[in-house]
């Protein structure tokens, strides 16, 4: 789809999704947004303009993503084996798993946060040791020992569908690069990965926004063994980043593009004010395990115990980024006791 002359918004479905589905899926959901069981597609954004032929994402290294991608490229002159540079705005498997594979078919650059680098070489390249940390992790936030070493298997079976490969360029942040008449600004938004990046065109007022702003969906921010700081933290922080840029039109890697960048962060930055208040309200006079505050919140989708132990990981993850940003502002303390993490009211 033509976003202007030079940028187009392109499609890859999830594996669960055929091409067909994921194409209607698209439509419906800007018509009728709502939340659908898994996420079905990621949009990469072609960028062209002379002998220049950018490609932000990709997708899960399937052949009906692959085949979905080589369609859309076609439709707009183009060919896989002419991207001269690929931007991933981080390394999660729907935006980089295909990085690989189009490596293999052309010399392109590729281009990847060097604290998302990092996280290549852990998860992709060596995960065996994701899993031991992962278990000693959960343990020490008090999840029971039977439901340990399932959840932290729980993501190991996408490791297929990932063409791990690591960059050529490794970048901070505030790089800026042009592709024909268009200047793209590199912007560091940790938070949902530690070296997600967002891209701003001033001239067109157009942002890029990976998985960092969704027109309705919020992205999972969490805590897991591999995590250093405060990464809702982080996220927030990166929220009120782009609050002051003068942008038209937001265009993210999943659901649809949207407007109003502005309206969309503040909608964002209430959820998970709400979402905090809830946390400090869950959490013992005597102290509570992280495990133990994430079975008390209300998730949207069911209770903790009837999840699926990968989403039970992702909820407690999610509920450990809260409390580690209600300690950071000193709404909460926290102590060990024996080899687990207790949280505790102030
Ligand atoms: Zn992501
Ligand atoms: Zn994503």
């Amino acid at each position: 789809m033509r976003i202007t002359d030079g940028i187009y918004q392109l499609l890859t479905p999830f594996p669960q999704f055929t091409i067909e589905d994921a194409k209607a899926l698209r439509v419906q959901l800007q018509e009728h947004p709502r939340v659908t069981k898994g996420l079905p597609y990621v949009l990469p954004y072609l960028i062209k303009d002379g002998d220049d032929t950018v490609l932000v994402d990709c997708g899960w290294n399937t052949d009906s993503a692959y085949q979905a991608l080589e369609e859309g490229m076609k439709e707009h002159g183009s060919h896989p084996s002419e991207i001269t540079k690929l931007v991933i705005t981080h390394v999660h498997p729907d935006h980089y798993g295909m990085a690989g594979r189009l490596k293999q078919q052309s010399e392109l650059e590729l281009v990847i946060h060097e604290k998302d680098a990092e996280v290549i070489n852990t998860r992709y390249f060596a995960p065996k040791g994701l899993v031991d940390d992962m278990a000693a992790f959960m343990e020490s936030n008090g999840v029971p020992p039977m439901d340990t070493p399932n959840m932290s298997r729980g993501s190991m079976g996408m490791i297929g569908m990932v063409a791990a490969v690591p960059p050529d360029t490794e970048v901070k942040g505030g790089e800026t690069f042009k592709v024909g008449d268009f200047d793209f600004e590199i912007i560091w938004t940790p938070g949902h990965s530690p070296g997600h990046i967002c891209l701003y065109e001033p001239n067109r007022k157009i942002l890029l926004t990976g998985d960092h702003i969704l027109p309705t969906i919020t992205p999972n921010v969490s805590i897991h063994a591999q995590t250093h700081g405060s990464p809702l933290g982080d996220y927030m922080r990166s929220l009120d980043l782009l609050l002051n840029l003068d942008v038209e039109l937001v265009l993210p890697a999943h659901e649809f593009e949207i407007k109003d960048l502005k309206k969309r962060i503040a909608e964002i930055e209430s959820h998970h004010e709400v979402r905090l208040d809830e946390m400090v309200a869950c959490v013992d006079s005597g102290g509570s395990t992280g495990w133990e505050v994430a079975g008390r919140v209300k998730w949207a989708t069911g209770t903790l115990a009837e999840f699926e132990p990968h989403m039970q990981r992702a909820a407690v993850g999610e509920t450990l980024a809260h409390l580690e940003y209600l300690f950071e502002q000193g709404r909460l303390g926290k102590v060990m006791r024996g080899k687990q993490l207790y949280w505790l009211p102030v």
